[in-house]
């Protein structure tokens, strides 16, 4: 079986690789270029994986690139999991986050339909895309409420994709995914900026962690967990969309205590709103809280409903939030030795 990855030097990327290189597959991946050729995430994968990968350098918006591609290689499967995806980022640069979400969606799609309608394909959508939703859990048939250019973005591929799996018969299955975090999580991210601060604060860094929103509610799983779920949709005998997700809601502040408390430390709070400071037990500031990271509109109160993908795929999440927060502390304790 041959597959084609795009997003493949990303987080889900990562996993993926190592999930489908378990299962024998021929693993091609779309990489765009940049000035030190770095590779990003597949850095991190075991050589022998690492070396069986084909690498196509190219770009999301370039529609030439995917038709050549897909009708070159004729993958059986595609993950499309290259995005602009950093909801921060789609407020600063909302068209670049348009153009690659939505133009690139399109462009791939266009390839699919037009030199591989054989291929199955998996859209990476998102939770983000419910905006800020008044009913708690989510699951397919919650509205979408979109909140943020990135969730609007999104959004618009995701109607994309299940236009063209209705208008062209095309297998195109839709991962409506909740927040999923790892040690390989980009360090912009809440998760990973706390664990990674968390580990200089071991190496004796004194700069105290600066948040947005601490009450801002998600539900975080473990991307490890998630991707096995993706195969799953592109292996189920019809495309369909499915929420995936933990079923379970911690906010930020939960996840900063945790964190905190890996390294053997209780926080205590004190102050109220941008006032408020994370206090160790001898009373340094540890974190701080900033205007600047709350987001022009939130977009939070996220608990999934993952009956379905549980029901059809026989997926679920293994990874508990307490197992989470430790394995990405843990893991940036070890690498910043
Ligand atoms: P990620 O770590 O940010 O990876 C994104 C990937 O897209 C990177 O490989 C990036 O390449 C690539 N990319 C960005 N712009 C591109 C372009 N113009 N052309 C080609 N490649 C481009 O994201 P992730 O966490 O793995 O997430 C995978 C997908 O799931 C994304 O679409 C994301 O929006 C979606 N999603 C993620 C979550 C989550 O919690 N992780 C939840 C819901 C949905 P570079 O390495 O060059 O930047």
């Amino acid at each position: 079986m041959k597959v084609l990855i795009t997003g493949i030097s990303g987080q889900d990327g990562y996993f993926l690789s190592k999930l489908l290189y378990s299962k024998g597959y021929e693993i091609h991946g779309v990489v765009r270029r940049n000035s030190s050729m770095s590779v990003g995430n597949l850095n991190f994968l075991p050589q022998n994986i690492r070396s069986e990968i084909k690498i196509h350098y190219g770009d999301l918006t370039d529609a030439n690139f995917f038709a050549k591609l897909l009708a070159d290689e004729k993958p059986d499967e595609i993950y499309h999991l290259a995005a602009q995806s950093f909801v921060g980022y789609s407020f600063q640069n909302p068209s670049s986050t348009y153009d690659v979400n939505i133009s690139g969606t399109l462009n791939l799609a266009n390839a699919v339909k037009d030199y591989s309608p054989r291929t199955r394909m998996y859209f990476a959508a998102t939770s983000e895309m419910f905006g800020q939703p008044e009913t708690i859990p989510q699951n397919e048939n919650t509205s979408f409420k979109p909140r943020s250019p990135y969730a609007v973005s999104k959004l618009a591929g995701f109607w994309t994709t299940k236009t063209y799996r209705e208008a062209y018969g095309l297998f195109i299955a839709n991962g409506i995914c909740f927040n999923h975090e790892s040690e390989v999580r980009g360090p912009e991210f809440v998760t990973r900026k706390i664990s990674l601060a968390v580990a200089d604060m071991v190496r004796g860094s004194n700069k105290p962690l600066e948040l947005g929103n601490l009450e801002a509610r998600k539900d975080w799983g473990y991307a490890g967990d998630f991707v096995d779920g993706m195969w799953k949709m592109l292996n189920y005998k019809e495309p369909e969309d499915f929420v995936l997700g933990t079923g379970e809601i911690h906010t930020v502040r939960e996840f900063t205590e945790e964190a905190f408390g890996v390294i053997g430390i209780r926080l205590t709070w004190k102050g109220l709103g941008v006032n408020e400071v994370g206090l160790s037990e001898d009373g340094n500031i540890l974190v701080k809280v900033s205007r600047d990271l709350y987001r022009p509109l939130e977009s939070d109160n996220y608990k999934a409903d993952y009956r379905k993908a549980r029901e059809k795929l026989g997926w679920k999440p293994k990874t508990k939030f307490k197992e989470l927060v430790k394995l990405m502390v843990e893991n940036d304790l070890k690498s910043s030795k």
